[in-house]
């Protein structure tokens, strides 16, 4: 048995022990449904502004919107001291509805003449990717006389002297040798563009290349301070990341007996001996895993914290020299503990020595295997008869092969009956709503709000939910 045992923060825990919640909510509103838990928030904020603390910085925590489309996560997150970081003009609507004073808005992604004209219009800093798109907006806000913008702009391609940091290409930002021209167009248009700060967004997990990047810069700000700017923030986006897994020692026994099964050296663990990334060239093993490292020593604000005591004179202490705010667009970290999605076991087979498990849930309903996120889900049970740990493989409800919610046989500790739940804990960040499609007219899972107010668990359903529930008492 091969378990991967998920973390499950203190909020998603004292829910599952309250089993029936859920076991109503799947009755009353069909399989899946996706609970978020909007109050575990207020922790996950907390710990990025005691790193801002730690480090004697200001700046603001935007939460980058696009990990997930809650209304009730966003209502709740407008009622903390933090920011929201929107990546359309759908999400910039809906932020400035959920109660983002414009000033607590910041404008990412790509965006055509509506997203800019709204985001002008509304007073909203504009994140800028490109020259062109500064071009269109100062063009947008002399045309329609408009009030000067705040913006940052993106930067990317950073390079380092020195070692060499493999800095893998994007397709949003500046590119870093392009970036005395987007001077040049800024100062051209001092009366529509008012530059804040300087930005990027690395999608990674090496810490020495966000090091680059942050350093790049504070090298680009130093740049825009000579030619007489006077920007006072950089943002450093989001990808701090999240620890999925309980046990390191699992996670690392999973990851070496896979590179064994993909060696045909001990039977599959994976359906039709998928090998994520891996593959065997005449008994050699070739590839690379290409699966999120679930199990993470280091993530969410102790990863920001790691990285501005990176470097002598760290950077931290850089950032504080200059008096420069940090601004930072965490998504997946800032949900942990967030909401789970919960589905019915619809059917139990065996095929062969292999246990079928068909589920009311399909693998765009939660996105783990799109993520390469590896992590076994929690058996809720109807009754209590137990029969020793079992191994099987989650089939979706679409009629396609290739519907299973993971490739991964996952691991329970018992065989489930049709009419238990499965509950995919830590679904909140990117797992919920991002692929969620009505293929083959399968239904949207419901979305619903649970939280605890008066002593016990309630919930709304998501476009429901506002932060004003008596008394507010967080689990
Ligand atoms: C997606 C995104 C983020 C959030 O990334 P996480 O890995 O979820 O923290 C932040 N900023 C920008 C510009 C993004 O595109």
């Amino acid at each position: 048995m091969l378990p991967l045992t998920p973390r499950i923060g203190p909020v998603t825990q004292s829910l599952l022990d309250e089993g029936d919640l859920l076991k109503q909510l799947v009755n009353g509103l069909g399989s899946p449904v996706n609970v978020v838990l909007p109050q575990a928030l207020h922790a996950n904020v907390a710990a990025f502004r005691a790193v801002h603390r730690r480090h004697r910085l200001g700046g603001r925590v935007h939460f980058a919107h696009k990990a997930n489309r809650s209304a009730a996560l966003l209502r709740e997150l407008a009622a903390t001291d933090a920011g929201v970081d929107v990546a359309s003009l759908g999400e910039l609507q809906h932020a400035l509805g959920a109660g983002f004073a414009p000033g607590r808005i910041m404008a990412t992604g790509p965006k055509d003449r509506a997203y800019l004209w709204l985001a002008a219009r509304a007073g909203v800093t504009v994140n800028a990717d490109s020259a062109a798109e500064l071009a269109e907006l100062a063009a947008l806000v002399a045309a329609h006389d408009l009030p000067r913008v705040r913006i940052m702009v993106r930067l990317s391609g950073f390079e380092t002297t020195g070692v060499r940091v493999m800095s893998r290409r994007s397709r949003f930002g500046v590119p870093f040798a392009g970036f005395d021209a987007v001077l040049d167009l800024i100062q051209k248009h001092e009366r529509e563009l008012e530059l804040a700060g300087i930005a990027y967004h690395l999608d990674t997990m090496a810490l020495t290349e966000k090091a680059v990047a942050l350093e790049g810069c504070l090298a680009a700000l130093e740049r825009c301070r000579t030619r007489g700017l006077r920007p006072w923030t950089l943002d450093a986006g989001g990808g701090f990341g999240l620890g999925y897994l309980a046990d390191e020692g699992e996670w690392e026994r999973y990851t070496s007996e896979l590179a064994q099964a993909v060696l045909g050296n001990r039977p599959p663990m994976t359906w039709n001996g998928y090998g994520y990334g891996l593959r065997a060239e005449s008994g050699t093993l070739r590839g690379s895993l290409a699966l999120y490292p679930a199990y993470r020593k280091v993530f969410g604000a102790d990863y920001l914290d790691a990285l501005l005591g990176t470097g002598t004179p760290a950077l931290g202490s850089l950032l504080l020299d200059h008096m420069y705010d940090l601004d930072i667009e965490p998504g997946r970290a800032l949900l942990d503990d967030c909401g789970l999605v919960v589905a019915r076991v619809l059917e139990v087979r065996d095929d062969g020595d292999d246990t079928l498990v068909r589920l009311g849930l399909n693998a765009r309903d939660v996105g783990l295997e799109e993520h390469g996120v590896l992590m076994d889900p929690i058996l809720i049970r109807r009754n209590d008869f137990h029969f020793g740990p079992v191994g099987v493989y989650l089939l979706g409800n679409l009629c396609l092969e290739s519907d299973l919610i993971t490739r991964r046989k996952v691991h329970l500790p018992a065989r489930p009956a049709p009419g238990d739940l499965l509950a995919f804990v830590n679904a909140a960040g990117y797992f919920m709503d991002l692929t969620a499609t009505t293929a083959l007219h399968q239904p949207l899972g419901r979305k619903v709000a649970a939280f605890r107010s008066g002593g016990s668990w309630q919930w709304s359903l998501d476009e429901q939910y506002w932060p004003i529930h008596p008394p507010s008492e967080p689990p």
